[in-house]
């Protein structure tokens, strides 16, 4: 058997009057994410990571400015999507973790609900963490989210 891991590391603004949706969820009165997409940093650094680990580009050479038909796409269609990609091309997806950074939402009351629909858009268990960086940096003085995945895959 031959396991490959992958990474994936996404960043997106705070953008006032979006939505936003974060972690494959809506999260009501919270402020939204800028991007071409619909800014969910986790659920992209989880497409990511599992591109990375199949040697198959990344979300821009997939799924980038220059594809319109993505534009405006959930997180989650897009994690449905790399997941489908590195699967169709003959891996099995062991596991994702992933890890939310950023002064809010606090996901602990929403992890299981979180870590469920970006399982269900991989087909594999997603886990989800998130830290702060101490008021240091772009998410420490709450100008957005970033998150970082690592994929395993194998076959
Ligand atoms: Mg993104």
């Amino acid at each position: 058997m031959t396991n490959r891991v992958g990474i994936g590391v996404d960043v997106h603004p705070f953008e006032n009057g979006r939505e936003l949706n974060l972690a494959g969820i809506n999260w009501p009165n919270e402020t939204g994410l800028a991007g071409h997409s619909d800014g969910d940093v986790v659920a992209h650094a989880c497409a990511d990571a599992l591109l990375s680990a199949a040697g198959l580009g990344d979300l821009g050479s997939n799924f980038g400015t220059d594809k319109p038909e993505w534009k405006g796409a959930s997180g989650t269609k897009l994690l449905a999507a790399a997941a489908k990609i590195v699967k169709d091309a003959g891996w099995k997806i062991d596991n994702v973790a992933v890890q939310l950074i950023g002064n809010k939402p606090k996901i602990g009351a929403r992890r299981t609900e979180a870590e469920k629909a970006l399982s269900d858009a991989v087909g594999s268990p997603v886990s989800l963490g998130a830290t702060t960086t101490d008021g240091l940096g772009l998410t420490g003085r709450g100008e957005g989210l970033a998150a970082i995945a690592h994929a395993l895959i194998n076959r």
